[in-house]
């Protein structure tokens, strides 16, 4: 590439697209699971690409990050085990490592070359990986989760690709199950459910899906997302009993800096736009 280009994902459910500027190709592989493209954009630093879908940008990775991991981790009383189902940029990781009360943190990706792709290009994504309460695997997460001991997890973090390929089965009800089985009594369950704009019927399924699998309470939450389609995302709680009271005080004291999340942005996002509580029940 010589000149800047435009690189493009296009989103046939809206009839819309997320562009970048970019400079060069940087990197590719075709791993056994999907094909990871890095880009270096002309003013959102590197991106990349699963099977032509955006990912990551250096320049806004911290709203889903963020987000994905602060409301859980400030709504469980005392969350000490959890659990990042894909994630392999490890930018979730490294938020939830953020917490001094977290004792463990296991990342599980099937895909080994999407963390290596993240340490090669997004090095700062990887700066807690060998911190001592981390686990990284490489694994498909339905197993790992059909396999985790019952009662044995606080939080799990779902943070996959789209509900295509090797993700499809991260978003069935078996798959919750499984979630349902290895989280203690107030355990939280958060997967990312996509954009409230033009997705709203699979965000309903999602949670219809993990109703199924026993969770009674829910809890989306929205937030900017540049890079992703409509540039609106969202994350989804599930919990088996239990409201979603969240440690406000601990929030506003939080040892640790955030670029996005604060107390008072989880409590706005809490408040649902009217025409997504309608479609969720809660309006
Ligand atoms: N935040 C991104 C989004 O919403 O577009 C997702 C980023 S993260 C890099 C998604 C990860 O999920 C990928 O690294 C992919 O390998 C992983 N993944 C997909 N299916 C998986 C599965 N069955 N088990 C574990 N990880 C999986």
């Amino acid at each position: 590439m010589t000149a800047p280009t435009w690189l493009y994902e296009n989103f046939d459910n809206s009839g819309s697209a997320i562009g970048f500027r970019v400079n060069a190709k940087l990197d590719e592989v075709q791993s056994p699971f999907q094909k990871i493209e890095i880009y270096e954009s002309t003013d959102w630093g590197n991106v990349m690409l699963i099977d032509g879908a955006m990912m990551v940008t250096t320049r806004d990775n911290f709203l889903y990050h963020e987000m994905m991991s602060h409301p859980a981790l400030f709504t469980h009383a005392a969350p000490k085990t959890v659990v990042i189902i894909g994630g392999g940029d490890c930018g979730t990781l490294r938020e939830v490592l953020r917490h001094p009360g977290v004792e463990k943190a296991v990342q599980c990706d099937i895909d080994e070359q999407v963390t290596r792709m993240a340490e090669k290009h997004f090095p700062e994504l990887c700066e807690s990986n060998s911190d001592p309460r981390a686990e990284i695997l490489f694994d498909d997460g339905i197993a790992y989760m059909a396999n985790c001991a019952p009662g044995s997890v606080d939080i799990v973090i779902v943070d996959s690709t789209d509900p295509v390929g090797p993700a499809e089965g991260l978003f069935n009800k078996a798959f919750f199950e499984s979630c349902h089985r290895a989280l203690k009594d107030d355990g939280i369950l958060v997967q990312q459910s996509e954009s409230p704009l033009v997705l709203l019927e699979l965000i309903q399924a999602m949670r219809a899906e993990m109703g199924k699998a026993g969770f009674t309470t829910f809890q989306t939450l929205p937030f900017p997302q540049p890079c992703y389609p409509t540039g609106w995302w969202s994350c989804t709680l599930a919990r088996k009993g239990q409201g979603f009271d969240f440690r406000e005080a601990d929030a506003r004291a939080k040892p640790f800096e955030t670029l996005y999340y604060t107390a008072d942005i989880h409590k706005g996002a809490q408040s649902l736009p009217p025409f997504v509580a309608k479609a969720l029940g809660e309006g």
